[in-house]
């Protein structure tokens, strides 16, 4: 028998033809890397079962962790019998966030594949701000399901030769719309519930949430451990995601402790992903993810640095422990997770 041959992954620029081929494929029940302003996506037709079945083999994602649906305007949801109803609250956040990197979950519709929600009875919906991730949902004419462009396990893609480096060989085309503006996943809050209820920070924060539409819970999972056997809101909280293959521990301190504690450990087996104000005193290989007082540049370029950490041989990486308020609290989420929960108190 033939040996099975990989597919060829091509890299494509954003022309209109190049966005008519992406929606084209889409269409056929294929698969296409997308630009998005919060990370690469993997795109199929939402609609589409198989299609959407396709995505999880790609990634190796477990089945049950359901996938957002993404459209390029607030009437395709009805149009396309996305949702049940719309609470009062989505369209205050649809008003507010949209277009942006806010997904709102909801009672799920009927036209919605169990593929997509896990055999939830509710959906994850986004509106995309990046005009390529428009353009191509318009072209596809269908709303599209899109997980992280990654191997499920490694970080979010927030370019697409992350996306290559993971997928190369198990899908036709990715779109490169450069280096995404916001560099982790959408905040995910659910007005399926009373309050609602948010589930992954991300570059919108609880402070805007409740700006709009007040009372919000924050799921216990965002910043804690559960504990065996209890459920999580949000499946996708219940994974080591993001774990790099070096053991990453994040230590809580001052600014003088980390260095004094880091620099007390050198080796050359060791790194530290620290702030940029850190490097030029720190005795090993050092990995800034941005400066200490700006929370969105650390979201924005946490992803890139920890990829470049697992091209190294590094075993161990003492890493700052980041803030919980604004956007840093996306930033400490990812990274208590890429810890496996471990973190050392020294303050
Ligand atoms: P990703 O597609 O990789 O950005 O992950 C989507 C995230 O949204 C995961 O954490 C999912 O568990 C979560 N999610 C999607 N749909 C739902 C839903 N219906 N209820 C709760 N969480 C959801
Ligand atoms: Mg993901």
């Amino acid at each position: 028998m033939k040996a099975s041959v990989a597919m060829e992954t091509r890299l494509l620029l954003p022309t209109n033809e190049n966005i008519k081929l992406a929606g084209d494929t889409l269409k056929k029940g294929g698969l296409v890397g997308i630009p998005t302003e919060t990370v690469y996506g993997l795109a199929a037709n939402a609609l589409d079962g198989n299609a959407v079945k396709a995505i999880f083999d790609a990634k190796g994602r477990p089945m049950d962790n359901p996938l957002i649906v993404h459209i390029s305007d607030f009437s395709q949801i009805e149009k396309f019998n996305l949702v049940r109803e719309i609470p009062s609250k989505a369209y205050i956040l649809a008003e507010r966030f949209w277009a942006g990197p806010l997904t709102i979950i909801m009672p799920k519709g009927k036209a919605i594949p169990d593929e997509v929600s896990a055999g939830l009875d509710t959906v994850a919906i986004r509106f995309p701000s990046h005009p390529v991730t428009q353009a191509v949902i318009t072209a596809a004419e269908c709303p599209l399901a899109a997980p992280s462009a990654n191997l499920s396990g490694s970080p979010s893609p927030t370019s697409a030769a992350h996306v290559m480096n993971d997928l190369n060989g198990k899908i036709p085309y990715i779109i490169d719309g450069g280096c995404c503006e916001v560099g982790l996943e959408s905040t995910v809050i659910t007005v399926a519930a009373e309050p609602p209820v948010l589930l992954r920070p991300g570059g919108i924060t609880p402070e805007q949430l409740r700006d709009a539409v007040g009372d919000i819970s924050i799921s216990q999972a965002v910043l804690n451990k559960l504990n065996d056997g209890q459920k999580a809101e949000s499946p996708g909280m219940k994974y080591k995601h993001y774990a790099p293959k070096a053991n990453l521990i994040l230590i809580k301190s001052n600014d003088k402790q980390y260095i004094n504690y880091v620099n007390a450990r050198k080796s050359d087996a060791v790194g530290a992903l620290c702030y940029d104000e850190d490097t030029d005193k720190l005795l090993v290989k050092t990995f800034p993810f941005g400066s200490k007082f700006d929370y969105v540049q650390q979201a924005n370029r946490l992803f890139d640095v920890l990829r470049t950490i697992d091209k190294t041989n590094l075993t161990t990486i003492y890493c700052r422990c980041p803030d919980t308020r604004g956007t840093a609290m996306a930033v400490y989420n990812r990274l208590i997770r890429a810890a496996g929960f471990e973190v050392i108190e020294l303050a």
